[in-house]
């Protein structure tokens, strides 16, 4: 049956579904083979018992400043308008995050607080953004702020976020977010910032409604694709199959761990039901210092959904990823750095001596893939298959 198939994607995330209806669209019959028992991967969202749209796994905020990206989901729902608010709690107070210029004034006062816009207007003019790295960098007041900003913002989320010292931790990572020189409130700065109007979910269906997909959940792929790298072929059940096919799943599970297993970061996502029209004032409301969990999400915030009486939230857990355990066995974050790259290069090498194998996305890249990222990144490589 599967050499009926132009492709084979494993994975029904955004890159695998990405990839599918790409090929799909060049007149290729795809198969999708999807361990879950839905599609939509983590940005897999449903109705829950309050009528809220909830992200089964975390909040996932779309924004890109990719016109292609956004200019081909856009053909799979309606996007409403979305800025993304967050706001840390930090010495018993309320401030914005990204640390901005209202932060200082919450957390400084008045006088103290001009001073510190100042220093930092002067160093770094019209720059509208800076990382907390560079005012680590920097002499005097600007270390000083920057001392400050790590400390309660950075450092100990950052050390329960990824379990070990933030000087372990990628600088790449910490730059995610940055010190905003100004009163722009917003968590991202990228020019579309909208949400799927009817859910991920949904999005995904229309994306995967096409005649030349088929899409099989509850299949587990390891139990029926052999990767051999020695001999440069994969087999399919019984089949030798030698059309493209697209791995979506963690590199090393395809090469059986062979050296050793990829480490990720996982979470444990606890999800209450309040009897409240709101819990807090806003979308995400992150604890980077006293509490265990790093952050909250209620989620209407998230879907604009007027619902009297009762709102949903989700705090997040950060947790070490053990595919066995209970909770923590699903591969959140990659944990980039240069130890953990060396280890992933040794399975792309393996998977380049597979000429019709394609490693493609967030967990089979080991790249901190934002979602729009992983879309451009399945675009490009279905032009390229095809
Ligand atoms: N971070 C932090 N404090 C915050 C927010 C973020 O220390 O209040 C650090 C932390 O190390 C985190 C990284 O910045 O892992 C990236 O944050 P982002 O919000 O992009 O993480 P994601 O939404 O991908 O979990």
């Amino acid at each position: 049956m599967y050499e009926n198939f132009d492709a084979i994607v494993i994975g029904c995330g955004f890159s695998g579904a990405t990839a599918a209806r790409c090929l799909a669209e060049k007149g290729k019959k795809v198969l999708i083979l999807e361990k879950r028992d839905h599609i939509a991967g983590n940005m897999y969202d449903f109705i829950d018992e309050n009528g809220i749209l909830t992200h089964k796994y975390g909040p996932h905020i779309f924004h890109t400043n990719n016109k292609t990206v956004f200019e081909f989901l856009k053909r799979f729902t309606d996007f409403m308008p979305y800025e993304h608010r967050v706001i840390g709690r930090i010495d018993g107070q309320y401030v914005p995050i990204p640390f901005n210029f209202e932060s200082a004034d919450r957390l400084f006062g008045k006088e103290k607080s001009a001073k510190i816009k100042e220093a930092l207007k002067k160093e770094y003019g019209d720059r509208e953004k800076v990382t907390v790295n560079e005012l680590l960098e920097g002499q005097g007041e600007i270390r000083k702020i920057g001392e400050f900003v790590f400390e309660k913002v950075f450092l100990h989320y950052t050390a329960k976020q990824w379990g070990m010292p933030p000087e372990k931790v990628d600088k790449s990572v910490l730059s995610r977010v940055p010190v905003v020189l100004g009163y722009d409130d917003r968590y991202f700065q990228d020019t579309y910032q909208y949400m799927p109007k009817d859910g991920y979910t949904k999005l995904f269906e229309n994306m995967l409604r096409h005649e030349n997909i088929t899409v099989k959940t509850n299949v587990d792929a390891l139990s029926l694709i052999h990767a051999d790298a020695q001999s440069g072929k994969v087999t399919i059940g019984d089949e030798v199959y030698e059309k493209p096919i697209i791995w979506t799943a963690p590199a090393d599970e395809l090469f059986g761990c062979v050296f050793g297993r990829l480490p990720y970061r996982s979470l444990y996502l606890k999800i209450e039901h309040i009897n409240k029209t709101w819990f807090q004032p806003a979308a995400v409301v992150n604890y980077p210092n006293e509490e265990d969990f790093t952050r909250i999400t209620e989620f209407k915030y998230l879907t604009g959904q007027r619902i009297e009486g009762k709102t949903t939230i989700m705090k997040e857990y950060p947790m070490q990823y053990d595919p066995n355990a209970e909770k923590g066995n699903i591969p959140y974050y990659p944990i980039v750095g240069q130890e953990n790259q060396a280890l992933y290069d040794k399975y792309a090498e393996l998977a380049g001596k597979i000429g019709n194998l394609y490693l493609c996305g967030r967990l089979a890249q080991y790249r901190y893939f934002n979602m729009d990222a992983a879309v451009a990144a399945a675009l490009k490589l279905a032009e390229r298959i095809s």
